[in-house]
């Protein structure tokens, strides 16, 4: 678990090659992945093996973890403006949803869009990263020298006057450069729209082995008059061909599981798991994030099982569902 930041130093290597040298030590609190680590600084876990000359994701408490910056996503950090008055702010705690977050300030998912205007994803946030929370329905826009703010109050219809309050601008010397600006009651309709197709996007599984299909999902004869209920998807697949993340989120067990052998559980953005069964080998550990298509384990034959194939699920609310109704 990430609860707070702990960086206990930025070291600069060369300060004129800031960029590709910088770099953020971290330590390792009892219960942090790498995949975590990873995730919270948008970096692939492979450049934090590479950084730290390490072979595998294993990380005890207490481990100092360099965390190169240079290769984050996005570039490196600057200080960030402050919001106008009245915002709050939320740190995305692991595990934590948006709409926990909505429901625990009493404001809607448009609001939080509309006062974030960096978000990325709906669904694939980073823990860590920081939300400002409105004090209510508007838009939060960047300004600077070359916006016309005139013209972006008339084309959103918006009252100057409330604008120039809501932001305790009284003078033009008021408005600075990156300084963020609320615009009280507009929607943030193209933000909405965007983020939407970005979370229709990231909600699709992808098939985590190619092979032929050999049980499908549903009831089946089994001879003598009786029937049972396939809960999965049957793909055969030679012993050791690798078997990627169906859609990206965190492993929630990784281990022997009865007649599933050794079983991977992934839980996704909205509640759903994928289940992946008799697996030769278990590549990743409870509680580390994974993205779509990462490499999760290799096909086997172990538990209650007549030959190498991964058995897939989804469960939905607890119950599985048709994965063929779910892949691209
Ligand atoms: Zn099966």
């Amino acid at each position: 678990m990430i609860r707070s930041l702990s960086i206990v130093a930025l070291a600069l290597l060369a300060s004129a090659a800031f960029a590709a040298d910088a770099y953020a030590l971290r330590i390792v609190r009892p219960g942090d992945t790498l995949g975590q680590v990873a995730s919270l600084y948008r970096l692939p876990v492979d450049a934090l093996l590479e950084s730290n000359g390490r072979n595998g994701t294993t990380v005890h408490p207490g481990e100092r973890i360099r965390v190169p910056l240079g290769e984050a996503l996005g570039g490196l950090a600057e200080p960030a403006p402050e919001p106008p008055p009245g915002f709050g702010r939320h740190v995305l705690a692991p595990g934590e949803t948006l709409s926990e977050i909505t429901s625990r300030y009493g404001i809607g998912i448009d609001d939080l869009v509309g006062a974030n205007p960096d978000l990325s994803s709906l669904d694939r946030l980073p823990v860590g990263v920081e939300l400002l929370i409105p004090p209510g329905s508007g838009l939060l826009v960047r300004w600077e020298p070359d916006l016309d703010l005139g013209e972006v109050l008339r084309r959103h219809d918006a009252d100057p006057v409330r604008v120039l309050r809501a932001n305790a601008i009284h003078a033009p010397s008021d408005l600075e450069p990156g300084m963020l600006l609320w615009l009280p009651g507009i929607a943030p309709t193209t933000a909405l729209e965007r983020l939407a197709q970005v979370r229709e996007m990231e909600n699709r599984y992808v098939w985590p082995v190619h092979g032929r299909i050999t049980s499908y999902f549903g009831r089946r004869s089994i001879g003598m008059g009786t029937s049972n209920f396939h809960r999965g998807l049957d793909v055969a697949a030679p012993t050791g061909t690798p078997i990627a993340a169906a859609r990206s989120g965190t492993v929630t067990f990784a281990g022997w599981y009865g007649s599933y052998g050794y079983l991977v559980r992934i839980r996704h953005a909205g509640g759903d798991e994928s289940w992946y069964a008799h697996k030769s080998r278990i590549l990743v550990d409870v509680g580390q994030s994974v993205a779509q298509g990462d490499l999760i384990g290799r096909v086997g034959s172990t538990g209650l099982s007549t030959g190498p194939h991964l058995h897939f699920e989804i469960r939905r609310n607890g119950t599985a569902i048709d994965p063929l109704g779910e892949l691209n």
